[in-house]
């Protein structure tokens, strides 16, 4: 299986509009790695791309990505949402009036009823213009798409508000957790990766996000062979510096993770 980080950004991506802060200077100056898109995963093996923030469509330039074939959706949260127009509507040709392609879109009846009610263009783009086919995928049920098995797993099982996504090919296996992931108690083991959301530096003043510490328990318990770390928000690095992440690094150095930058290429 192949993976591309499209973007490893958190709620806000990097550079934040109107910031004059270190982390976004740099970001503006020299691009990548500093610069940060919302949390997004390319899946080569399928054409796939799992959410969707404001910035997908210089995320897809970017990677120089031709096709996208199938869409997963783990929550309905702007930063994983907000872009599903590029995605779905640079499918149509409004001199033709016509699809040029449906794209694929994957996510909980929850997750699609969230999206419904916050930003209802889903059904739009499926029944009208015709750029997109939904399919439901609940909790533990497995789509295959050519060699690739992709499993929902609901955070707190049926009913979730957030999904992560198991890709299977032959024994490898791959978890993507990317955001909230303070409320996630499956407990998938004989992970070959787990790409997971950046725990919280700043936990001691916001409590309603996985910590660090706690995150790195988490990894210590469920013992991927690889861990990539993912959703790195600004306001964390504006805080805490820009060498905050390799101080991590070596404190935890006992944990085998990576923190992803976007771009970043995985092989499993
Ligand atoms: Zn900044
Ligand atoms: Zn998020």
């Amino acid at each position: 299986m192949e993976f591309v980080i499209l973007g490893s950004g958190g709620a806000t991506a990097t550079p934040r509009p109107y910031c004059q802060c270190n982390v976004c200077k740099k970001a503006r100056k020299l691009g990548e790695p500093y610069k940060r898109n919302s949390s997004s995963l390319f899946i080569k093996d399928i054409n796939g791309v799992i959410d969707c923030g404001e910035d997908i469509a210089d995320s897809l330039n970017r990677r120089n990505i031709k096709k996208v074939e199938n869409l997963f959706i783990t929550h309905w949260h702007p930063d994983h949402t907000f872009g599903l127009r590029l995605v779905l509507e640079s499918c149509f040709d409004f001199r033709t009036n016509k699809a040029v392609r449906r794209i694929n879109v994957y996510l909980s009846k929850r997750v699609f009823k969230d999206l419904e009610n916050k930003m209802n263009v889903l059904n739009y783009y499926a029944n009208v213009i015709k750029v997109a086919k939904i399919h439901f995928i609940e909790h533990n049920q497995m789509v295959k798409i050519g060699k690739l098995k992709i499993i929902a797993i609901g955070y707190t099982g049926k009913n979730s508000n957030t999904f992560s996504f198991l890709f299977k090919e032959g024994k490898k296996r791959v978890l993507y957790a990317p955001c909230d992931t303070i409320r996630f108690a499956q407990k998938i083991l004989n992970l070959d990766l787990l790409i997971n959301e950046c725990g919280l530096f700043s936990y001691k003043t916001v409590k309603s996000e996985i910590s660090f510490p706690s995150l790195m328990n988490r990894i210590k318990e469920l013992n991927p062979k690889r861990t990539i770390l993912t959703h790195i928000e600004e306001l964390e690095l504006q805080n805490w510096g820009i060498n905050y992440l390799r101080k991590m690094k070596n404190k935890y150095a006992d944990s085998n993770f990576d923190f992803a930058y976007d771009g970043m290429e995985i092989k499993v």
